[in-house]
Parts: C-alpha cells; structure tokens; sequence
C-alpha cells in the first residue's frame, strides 16, 4: 500500500516515549549524564496530566504539606533533583499560575539539553525486535506525514498507558488485585478489572456582573443528594469554584484506552452537568462566575501497569521496606477512588489512608521481567493496584522518571543491561551517588563520592547558629527527614543537615592541608522543603505555599573565593538566585588552599543556610 508518509533513520542510546511528569525528568536525567537520548511526545506539549491540557497540579510525596507544613527542619518530603529545579523554576516565572507556562518550562528545559532531541508531536505507535529485545521503534509525526523508525539500546515507556511495551508484548497487569494475591489488606476480596477512572477538570473565574450559563441539552442532571459526599461550591482546597473537581470521575468500570472516546463523551456531560447544577440549581453563591477554561483532554488515571522485576505492593509502602536498588521515595496516601466516580454517590470520591513513613521505590519495578532493554517510569510502573494508588502522583512519577533516566545513562556508558542492575550491586550504588549528586534524596543513603574533596577539608563559618554548625554541610544528607511523618526512625539520620549562619553577611570556609585545583563546585540551598510547592490554579492550595517568588530560605547573593597565595581571589559570583542545586564550573582552575562561600543575600530569612557544597577537581559526570 503506497503511503505519504517519509521514512527517516535515526539513532540514540535511550528513546524516551511519553514527554508526560515522568518522562521529562526521565530523558533530562539521562541526556545530562551523558546519553544521547530521544524523546518523542505524541501531543504538541509536554506535561501530560499537569499540561496545560489537563491542569492537573503535580503533588508528591509531601502529602500536599501534611507531613511537613508545621515542621521546618524535620520533616521536609518534597522531591528535590529536576521535580525541585521545575517547580522553582515554574513559582518564580509564573506567579500568574499560567497553565502554559509549565508547558512552556519544560519545553525550554528539553530544549537546553545538547544530547536531548525532543520530537514533539511524534506517536510511538510500534516496535521492531529480536527475540524479546527491542531492536528499534516505529513513530508517527502524522502533522508532517513523516514516519521514523528509531533505533536505541535502551527503551523507557513514559506513555502511562504503556504504548511501546505494549507493542513489545511486555507482560502486564490492569485492574485490582485481590487481598489474597499479595496479602494486601486494602485490595478488593475478591480480584477485577477495574480502575480508577478519568477527569475533566474546569476553570472559572468571578466577573464583577452575573454571567449566565446555557448548559448543552445533553448534559448531565445533578441533585444537591447526589452530590452529598462531593462539597463544592464552598471555600476550601478542592472545593472552591476556580478550579474543577478532581472528583469529576468516571469511566474506571470501562477500558480506558479503547473506551477513552466513550469516556471523553460522558465526562463531558459530566462536568458541565456539574457546572450547570451550580449555577443553575439553587444558589451556590456563583451568579458571577463563568468558566473560562475546560479540558477536552480526558485526564487517565490508570491503564496498563507493566510486570517488573519486583511488583511494588501496599506492603512495600505500608511498611516502609527497604530496597538496595531504590531510586526514589514516595509518600503519598494510598488513594483509591470508586470506579463508578461520580455515580457511587453513596461512596466518598476518595479513601487515602496516609502512608505512616516515606518509602523506597525500587529501580526493578522500573525494568520489564522479560523485554531486556524495556524499562518504564510514571503511572505504568510496576505495582499492584494499590501499590499504584500511591506512587501514581506526579511528584512521585517525576523522581522514579529521574530514577529510571540516570540507571538507563549508567547502563549505556557502561555496556551493561538494565536487568543487570538487580546483581550488580556495584553499579546500583554508582546509579545512587549519581542520583544524590543530582540533589535526589534517598532514605537513609548518604554522600560517598571519593572525588567530593569537601569531606577532606576543615570546614569553619564566620557564624552559625543552633542546630546549624558550619560541618553539617558534610554530614551526606541535604534535608531533615527525622519529623513525625518523615523517614522511618531507623533511617532518618537525625539532624537539620545544614549551616545556618547567626547572620548576615556571613562566610563558609573549607580548607584543605594540601592545595586543590577545583573545578566544579557544587552548592545545595535550603528552598523551604517543609512546604508544599506546586502550579495551582486551587486558590486555597497556593495559600499554603510561597508561590509566585523565590522561596525565603535560599541564599540570593553570594561569591565563591578561593585562597591563592594567602589572598582571596574571586572564583564566581551569582546573584538573584532562586535555585536549590547550582552547579559553579571554574573556568581557569588554579590551585588554592581554602574555599570561602561569602552570602551577602537571601531571598528573605536573615541568616545563610547551605545544605551541601562538593567540590571536584574533574567533572564528575565524566
Ligand atoms: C483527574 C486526575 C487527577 C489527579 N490528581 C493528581 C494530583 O492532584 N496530583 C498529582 O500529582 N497527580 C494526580 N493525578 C495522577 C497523575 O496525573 C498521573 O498519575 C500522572 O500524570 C502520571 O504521569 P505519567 O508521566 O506516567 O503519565 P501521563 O501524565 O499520562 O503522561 C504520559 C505522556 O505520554 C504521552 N504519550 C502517550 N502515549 C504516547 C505515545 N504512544 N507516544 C508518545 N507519547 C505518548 C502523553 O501525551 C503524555 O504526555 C491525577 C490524575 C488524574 C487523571
């Protein structure tokens, strides 16, 4: 059959398929260390649930500020690495909360990475193989009628719906499991194959006259009973009216890939059934409220979850199990949802037990039990039903997405195979070092890069205050987990694990007893980790956070000097910074004694605090 369709060849070490909350941080994480990585993204944006066409806002393993809000210094569970770099990123340029400015950020973020090619717009729709292994991927990029056929080592599935290892006959697994298949106290008795089920979320805005609202003649009718269990219309997170119900939920007892038309249809009727029930219905207090924005885009909750090397269960999470191969933590509820949504009115919309302690997520449930070279990172993970209610937020997909990118970088640079990880126990803890120098936590794993030269050195401070000695910068760990609600106890390395200065401006100094040539320095700020951070177009949810700025506990302004001689010369200096991890490269290394760290600014606490500072000789991603 002839075709327009143009062939093209190409080539890469990681094909990334999905551009969605994992797979931007997935293919990031493996084109800085040092992959040549494609990522194709079969819609014209980048984001998935939290794009602009969804609007979902990204949550984590912080609960949304229930495990740390009121516990600065102890409980500080927000994601840090890319997940971190993003969000500060998206609050200092977007105060407006502009859907498409989180598009428009992780864009330019693809876009800045050399061994990055993102290919938006581009379907993976197949896979070519030997044996088991995937040899190549067929993509579509129908808006230029071209077709590329894709050849990698390695094959990461961020699609959430599981596309490429679908193709690939990789095993998996949908709907809930019963109590009885991993003794999971919370599962159905008797196992199905249901799921959560998809939103349409809205927004509206109040206008200073009354906006009617002439609902479609199909739309759904709602009673104040049937929404008994579903506030809305009322002050309060999730129950305001600027910004959707989350709860507009149906479609988990359908397949919500073949039925997504179905789905969309119904969803729809739904939520402007909804709108039309608060605005027409009673007075909900809305006479001046109009929507201003609704998706078209069914947001998918659940689908295909791919069979793994290890199946991450709710006892995995519940009990806090310890994984050597962890790449991430989690820490979300356990949130399961009705499959009937909105029509099990008599059901609360959601059960979310919190889950006591953060957990480790492990790098097998990121790699297939069967296709070699297929690994996978967000909602399609490995994981029971449960286990999935957990990790399926999208703070949490971004950290297993970095996970899952830096083992893929490690295992092409050093010719090994993915399911290698699980008996290599030294590549697992390179994978690891790599992570926390990338400022990705890991419950009770600390710093141990020979080539930091940071540890060696005498570390003093002009000042410091309690709880906030000058040597904290080395203690391993850049964050205080120890908090009710943190790590579990035995893993939580006590501590605030940074310098606080007793004012300002004030000095850190690292001397060594035999002078260094560094390179690259490397700085960890405190950015308020204890509370929650994230684009929200929810008014009562961005009321918890500091958006729309820098967050006040990180350093501003500040010089980096090195001791030449008995005289301080200035290495590097920075202003107006806003970020957690900078990343200082000196241009013409010279030897010196002593580094000294001058903080003359915060973003608004009176005193400095630094979480970490390594220093190299060589660059460490070599
Ligand atoms: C209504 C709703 C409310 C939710 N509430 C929250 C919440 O408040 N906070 C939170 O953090 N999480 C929430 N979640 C969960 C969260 O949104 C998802 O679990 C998360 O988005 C999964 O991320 P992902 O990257 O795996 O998949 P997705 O977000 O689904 O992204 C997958 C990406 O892959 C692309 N893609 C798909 N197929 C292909 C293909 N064949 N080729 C190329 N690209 C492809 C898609 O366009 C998309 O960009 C909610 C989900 C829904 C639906």
């Amino acid at each position: 059959m002839s075709s327009t369709l143009q062939n093209h060849e190409l080539t890469c070490d990681i094909l990334v398929a999905g551009g969605g909350p994992a797979g931007v941080p997935c293919a990031i994480a493996a084109a800085r260390n040092g992959a040549k990585v494609i990522l194709c993204q079969n819609r014209h944006v980048l984001g998935g649930n939290a794009s602009s066409e969804v609007r979902m806002h990204i949550v984590g393993a912080d609960a949304s500020g229930s495990r740390g809000r009121d516990k600065p210094l102890a409980t500080e569970t927000r994601e840090g690495g890319l997940m971190e770099e993003i969000r500060l990123e998206t609050s200092v340029r977007n105060p407006q909360r502009s859907a498409s400015m989180l598009d428009l950020i992780l864009y330019e973020k693809c876009r800045a990475e050399e061994n990055l090619t993102l290919m938006l717009n581009t379907e993976v729709v197949g896979v070519e193989q030997d044996g088991k292994r995937i040899t190549k991927a067929i993509a579509l990029r129908q808006s230029t009628e071209d077709r590329f056929v894709i050849t990698a080592d390695v094959f990461i599935d961020c699609t959430g719906d599981g596309r490429l290892g679908a193709e690939a006959n990789a095993p998996f697994r949908r709907g809930r499991e019963s109590k009885e298949e991993f003794g999971e106290s919370r599962a159905q008795d008797v196992g199905d194959n249901k799921s959560l089920g998809s939103t349409l979320l809205f927004q509206a805005r109040k206008y200073d006259q009354p906006m009617p609202f002439v609902a479609p003649p199909w739309v759904r009718k709602f009673t104040e009973d049937d929404l008994k269990l579903r506030p809305h219309a009322s002050p309060g997170v999730d129950r305001g009216l600027e910004y959707g119900y989350w709860w507009v939920e149906w479609g988990g007892n359908l397949d919500t890939i073949k039925d997504n038309e179905d789905i969309r249809d119904e969803l729809l009727a739904i939520m402007l059934g909804i709108w039309n029930h608060i605005k027409n219905d009673g007075d909900h207090g809305a006479e001046n409220w109009a929507l201003t924005w609704f998706g078209f885009l069914p947001g998918k909750r659940e689908s295909r979850r791919f069979i793994g090397q290890h199946i991450l269960s709710e006892n995995d999470i519940w009990d806090c199990r310890s994984f050597d191969d962890a790449i991430a933590f989690g820490g979300w509820s356990l949130d399961t949802h009705p499959p009937d949504g909105v029509d099990a009115i008599d059901e609360r919309p959601c059960n979310q037990p919190q889950v006591p302690y953060i957990y480790d997520i492990p790098l097998r449930s990121c790699i297939s039990r069967d296709v070699p070279n297929l690994m996978f990172a967000g909602r399609n993970i490995s994981a029971t039903h449960i286990g999935f209610s957990s990790t399926r937020v999208m703070a949490t997909c971004a950290a297993v997405g970095q996970g899952a990118g830096t083992a893929a970088a490690y295992a092409v640079t050093n010719d090994i195979s993915p399911t290698d990880f699980a008996t290599n126990k030294e590549a697992m803890v390179d994978v690891q070092q790599m992570l926390l120098r990338d400022d990705v936590y890991l419950v009770g794993i600390t710093n141990q890069d020979p080539c930091d030269l940071s540890p060696k050195a005498k570390i003093t401070a002009s000042c410091e205050r309690e709880g906030g000695c000058a040597q904290n910068i080395c203690t391993g760990q850049t964050r205080a987990v120890h908090g009710e609600l943190g790590a579990h106890p035995e893993r939580a390395n006590p501590g605030t694990h940074r310098w606080m200065s007793g004012s300002l401006p004030a000095s850190l100094v690292l001397r060594w007893p035999h002078p260094i040539v560094p390179k690259h320095v490397h700085l960890i700020f405190d950015t308020g980790m204890h509370r929650p951070l994230t684009l929200s177009h929810s008014d009562a949810f961005v009321e918890r956070m500091q958006w729309g700025r820098a967050q006040e506990e990180t350093v501003r302004d500040y010089i980096l000097e090195g001791e030449v001689g008995g005289t301080w010369q200035t290495l590097d200096e920075k202003t107006g910074n806003y970020q957690r991890r900078v990343e200082h490269v000196l241009d013409t290394p010279q030897a010196i004694t002593a580094l000294r760290i001058s903080v003359t600014a915060t973003n608004g606490l009176d005193h400095a605090r630094i979480c970490e500072v390594r220093v190299y000789e060589s660059d460490p991603r070599q």
